[in-house]
């Protein structure tokens, strides 16, 4: 049996932390396949206390490390935990646990996000289209791109997620397999980095897509000044969720061709200026700064399909 269906549905202290074996390893790149790799350094994530994965605490059994690919660029993370358990482990995740009395208007994708992904979207979906969002949560953007005539459809693991998308009217299928439809759009904000299989994931999205379809992806961007400047202590790489970093040159395929490759920043402009500047003064006072809160550290990036 899986170590994690031993395990509650929600670890609420610390003393319910999952012990996972973080033993997959790779000999080459996963992203290109190429074997010219090499270390940049160890992840401290590691040793942190209240380390996290989906919404379960989590204790790690080696220390995970930082790697790049000489041939295509990218950087991905070693010593992670096995696809296997972090299915299971989104499969049971609860994103959302928010206090009832909380302004819920916070959590819409047009207050958290920033106003190029809004100008990006509405430049490049074209009217009506029929849009997939990829790790879908409990469907912010979907509900965004319904409310301008969108019609929406969802894939999520958590199948708590996937109740509250089917409540609010969209679509919701929980893995690739389940679709029979094809789409003007696909997107997927935040999820490029959970990857495991990275060309299965680019060949899936394609396949769904119709003839000049668009993919919209939101990522963490390895060639800003953050990632470049502090390697392995950037705030980006401290979630054992975060496995695969692909640089620009990692999107090309035979099928898909990338025609905007942006810098953004990862929130709603105001507010990373005030919470960032809190969490600076923080994190400068503790020497522990991880990161320039007014540097776009993220990038959106759409893609074309050739045929
Ligand atoms: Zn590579």
């Amino acid at each position: 049996m899986c170590i994690i269906e031993s395990k509650q549905y929600m670890c609420k202290n610390l003393n319910q932390s999952i012990e996972l074996d973080n033993d997959l390893f790779y000999n080459h790149c996963p992203i290109c396949q190429s074997n010219k790799i090499k270390k940049i350094g160890e992840l401290d994530y590691y040793s942190r206390e209240n380390l996290t994965y989906a919404n379960f605490y989590i204790k790690l059994k080696r220390i995970p490390e930082l790697w790049e690919c000489i041939d295509c660029k990218s950087w991905f993370a070693q010593n992670i935990i096995k696809e296997s358990d972090s299915i299971s482990l989104y499969t049971k995740g609860e994103f959302i646990k928010r206090n009832s009395n909380e302004d819920m208007s916070i959590y819409k994708f047009e207050n958290r996000k920033p106003p190029d992904i809004k100008k990006i979207l509405s430049e490049n979906l074209p009217q009506k289209s029929k849009v997939l969002d990829i790790g879908c949560d409990t469907g912010d953007l979907l509900d965004f791109l319904k409310k301008n005539g969108h019609t929406t459809f969802g894939l999520e693991y958590s199948k708590a997620s996937r109740n509250i998308l089917q409540k609010k009217g969209h679509i919701a299928y929980s893995n690739f397999a389940e679709i029979n439809e094809k789409f003007d759009v696909i997107t997927a904000f935040d999820l490029i980095e959970h990857i495991y299989n990275f060309q299965l994931f680019l060949d899936n999205c394609s396949n769904l897509l119709n003839s000049n379809g668009i993919l919209v992806f939101f990522t963490g961007n390895i060639d800003s000044k953050s990632s470049k400047k502090q390697k392995t202590k950037w705030w980006y790489f401290s979630f054992a969720e975060h496995i695969i970093f692909p640089s620009k040159q990692a999107y090309e395929t035979n099928d898909l061709k990338v025609i905007k490759y942006n810098k953004v920043r990862l929130d709603n402009e105001l507010k990373i200026t005030v919470r960032s500047l809190i969490r600076k003064i923080i994190r400068l006072f503790s020497l522990s700064y991880d990161g320039w809160p007014f540097n776009s550290d993220h990038h959106i990036i759409v893609l074309k399909k050739n045929t």
